[in-house]
């Protein structure tokens, strides 16, 4: 086992290769053992430079008979090879004088490297050299990723000891390893799969290796995955051992009265998700919850009733998106229901974003102290240290896959203690208190020392409700997130029509313009959404400006302008007829505007006196204008899949058909990428969220799908969801079985692969 223990060395100590090694997370001989080859290279031969095809790998051994420095077109060591079939260049752009004097006319060399044609001849660009002669290799040799401050020989050197010294003992009991030959055929143990895949025989195959389904690649796979799944399953047992608060409401209570005011049913969807997440709030273990509907499925109302019987039990409830714009529109609605429900019992709603005055932050986080603030709305602003909860026992984040792993763990630790410590109030009749009065920060209580009052339990965290409109695909969802218990609104309010959407070259922008002239005689609304210009605010903003520009005038040809803009916040309330007669109202809509300017702009399209709207990405989430019937996304290229299908989403809400144009336009002279065409065609193809985060999926890969909980994280390395379905379902049950029985194999089995990694995977 002491092979497997993390080497306590001091930086100092380390070697450039060693630093690198740390830096690959190769610390431990289990680390390096299974740290395997990316490919292989075939030393066991001599190839016949006669033989010998251009584009190959090969390995030649000759005779120097021309050595040269020329320089053009730039400087470099030009040296001619002869093997007795055939001669070739080995052509070095960077070398040093020890190159020249190892590759002097006369000297026999052995050679390895790609033969390549051109007019020069046959060429191999730096080649690796030495001295002709010494015995072949007897198996292939093993190239492993790296860096460049690790070379490959000395990689080599190290994985052959690590794989030597690592504990490689059996982990898994024999009923597993029974159940795992029912998957793989003919399983081998971790050591012989190692012992192939590291250091091949002499009979072994370059295609063998390749091939991912061999026996050595399956046991690697199987046990990879059921790394992971233990280490969620731990997790989640971990979380389950820890107390929350039970939220219940009883009869008549917030949730019953915001029912009430709501204008519309919930679906069934809706109901079915409300009462699974009710349920979890109830236990007195922390919920760990995603909840997942495409856009428009109405998940904020789902928050809202959380958030109520959070705040109906005495408890505060933290709203979290990731951009200010989000949170001030995904909420908006939110906070209009909540609000006027709170202020008969005392209770705030408190605001806590970056840009906030240092004023209206310090009343803000004053009434959160002081659990005035019932329900606390915010960026990561409210995350930070200052942000001191009373009682904190809900936290509720939208778009979760924008939140870092590090957030998500920071929020967990906000809580607070119960309220009957900090109010000496029950939780079943809140406190109407406070109302109004200058609220005093009340310092957080925390430490076992301070449980003197009624409750004494000892709280771990907050309930956790995470929604996404990205739906997650199953296989991913039983692998990176089997810690987590997941709702979907898989049902969209009634009254929606589908929308078609058609891609479109920017080349025939005008055929547009004219269709946004027809929708708007129509009475019909339309948003143009304007392109993410390399993340610059400013560059967004000169665009949308032109843009607006451009639909002003052209739509208001041979008409009086309606008005012009900027408009005031008072005049949102203004035109008491719509403008159609004299031309169309064109509005422009970015995140630099005045809060006020902003709120007077989507006033005036909210009510059907703005034809179209131009905007930069500020309304990706949140508008909501049953109305408004074509969405416009110009350079739709340069959006990501879930973002475009998250910006249709503001269309087709009404009962009109509904259409949403993919502008294009490529990169001067050139093509759309590959991925970018993948993407424009899969939103042409459909409209169904799950559908669009398959593809995604697919164009992406799970890193970049998975985003922020990932990072830092073990990835899977060698397993691929998309053909090893049957390995991941083996390894879910086996994992179950393994804590139950055996759980300290479990636990070998996890630091084996993970090591210091599994504390990523629990967030
Ligand atoms: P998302 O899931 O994308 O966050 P929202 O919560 O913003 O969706 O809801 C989209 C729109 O649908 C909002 O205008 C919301 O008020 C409305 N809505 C939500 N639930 C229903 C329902 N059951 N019936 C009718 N409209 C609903
Ligand atoms: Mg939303």
């Amino acid at each position: 086992m002491t092979a497997d223990a993390p080497q306590p060395v001091h930086r100092k100590e380390l070697s450039a290769p060693q630093k690198a090694l740390h830096k690959l997370g190769l610390v431990r001989s289990i680390d390096l053992a299974l740290h395997l080859p990316l490919r292989y290279e075939d030393e066991t031969r001599i190839v016949r430079l006669a033989d010998a095809r251009e584009g190959q790998s090969v390995q030649v051994e000759g005779t120097v008979t021309h050595s040269e420095i020329t320089l053009r077109p730039r400087r470099q060591l030009l040296v001619t090879l002869d093997d007795g079939s055939d001669t070739c260049t080995l052509r070095f752009f960077s070398f040093y004088p020890s190159h020249q004097k190892a590759l002097a006319v006369g000297a026999r060399v052995r050679v390895r490297g790609e033969i390549r044609g051109g007019f020069m001849g046959r060429t191999i660009m730096h080649p690796a050299f030495h001295a002709a002669g010494g015995e072949l290799p007897n198996a292939l040799t093993p190239v492993y990723p790296t860096s460049a401050q690790l070379p490959q020989a000395y990689l080599r050197k190290v994985v052959a000891s690590g794989l030597a010294r690592a504990d490689l003992s059996e982990t898994l009991p024999r009923e597993l390893l029974g159940s795992l030959q029912e998957v793989v055929r003919a399983p081998w143990t971790l050591h012989e799969a190692l012992r192939y895949l590291h250091q091949p025989g002499p009979d072994v195959s370059l295609d063998a290796l390749e091939d991912r389904s061999h026996p050595a690649w399956q046991r690697l796979k199987a046990e990879e995955l059921l790394a992971q799944q233990l280490s969620q399953l731990t997790a989640k047992r971990e979380r389950d051992a820890l107390r929350a608060p039970p939220l219940r409401t009883a009869p008549g209570g917030l949730p019953e009265q915001l029912l009430g005011l709501l204008p519309f049913a919930l679906t069934a969807a809706q109901r079915r998700v409300g009462e699974e997440i009710a349920r979890d709030l109830a236990r007195p273990v922390p919920m760990h919850r995603l909840l997942q509907g495409d856009v428009g499925s109405g998940k904020t109302v789902v928050a809202a009733l959380a958030a109520a019987i959070a705040i109906d039990s005495g408890w505060q409830c933290a709203l979290m998106a990731p951009t200010e714009i989000l949170a001030e529109q995904h909420f908006a609605k939110l906070i209009g229901w909540l609000e006027p429900l709170l202020a008969p019992r005392g209770k705030r709603v408190a605001w806590l974003t970056g840009s906030q005055k240092k004023k209206q932050r310090t009343e803000m986080l004053a009434l959160i102290a002081s659990g005035e603030a019932a329900l606390v709305v915010g960026t990561h602003a409210v995350i930070q240290d200052q942000v001191v909860f009373l009682n904190l026992a809900l936290a509720i984040i939208d778009e979760q896959h924008r939140f870092g792993v590090a957030q998500r763990l920071a929020l967990r630790s906000k809580m607070g203690p119960p309220p009957s410590l900090a109010h000496s109030v029950s939780p079943l009749s809140p406190s109407r208190g406070n109302a109004g009065g200058p609220a005093e920060p009340v310092p957080r209580r925390s430490g076992p020392g301070d449980a003197h009052a009624t409750d004494t339990t000892v709280y771990g965290e907050p309930h956790l409700l995470m929604m996404t409109a990205t739906p997650i695909p199953r296989t991913l969802a039983m692998s990176y997130y089997a810690d987590l218990d997941v709702s979907t609104i898989d049902e969209l309010p009634p009254g929606r029509t589908p929308i078609v959407t058609k891609v479109v070259s920017d080349q025939r922008r005008h055929e547009v313009i004219e269709r946004i002239r027809a929708q708007v005689a129509q009475g019909r609304q339309v948003y143009w959404v304007c392109p993410l210009i390399e993340e610059s605010e400013a560059l967004d903003l000169s665009n949308a400006t032109a843009t607006h520009a451009e639909l002003s005038e052209e739509l208001n040809r041979n008409t009086v302008a309606a008005t012009s803009l900027p408009l005031r916040a008072d005049d949102a309330e203004a035109p008491a007829e719509p403008p159609g007669g004299v031309g169309v109202l064109v509005g422009l809509l970015h995140s630099r505007m005045p809060v006020a300017e902003k709120k007077a702009v989507m006033a005036l399209f909210s009510a059907g006196h703005m034809g179209v709207l131009v905007s930069t990405t500020v309304i990706e989430v949140g508008v909501d204008v049953p109305n408004a019937s074509l969405m416009v996304i110009e350079h739709a290229e340069r959006f990501g899949l879930s973002q475009l299908h998250q910006l249709r989403g503001r269309v087709g809400r009404g009962a009109a058909a509904s259409a949403c144009v993919l502008l294009y336009s490529p990169p001067d002279g050139g093509r759309l990428s590959e991925t970018a065409r993948e993407r424009l065609k899969a939103m042409a193809e459909t409209n169904d969220g799950f559908e669009i985060a398959r593809r995604d999926l697919e164009i992406r890969g799970p890193g970049e799908f998975l985003g922020a909980r990932q990072s830092g994280a073990a990835m899977l390395r060698f397993a691929d969801l998309a053909t090893d379905g049957h390995l991941l379902d083996w390894a879910r049950s086996a994992a179950t079985q393994m804590l139950a029985q055996h759980p300290q194999a479990a636990e070998k089995h996890i630091a084996r692969w993970l090591g210091t990694k599994a504390e990523y995977l629990k967030a």
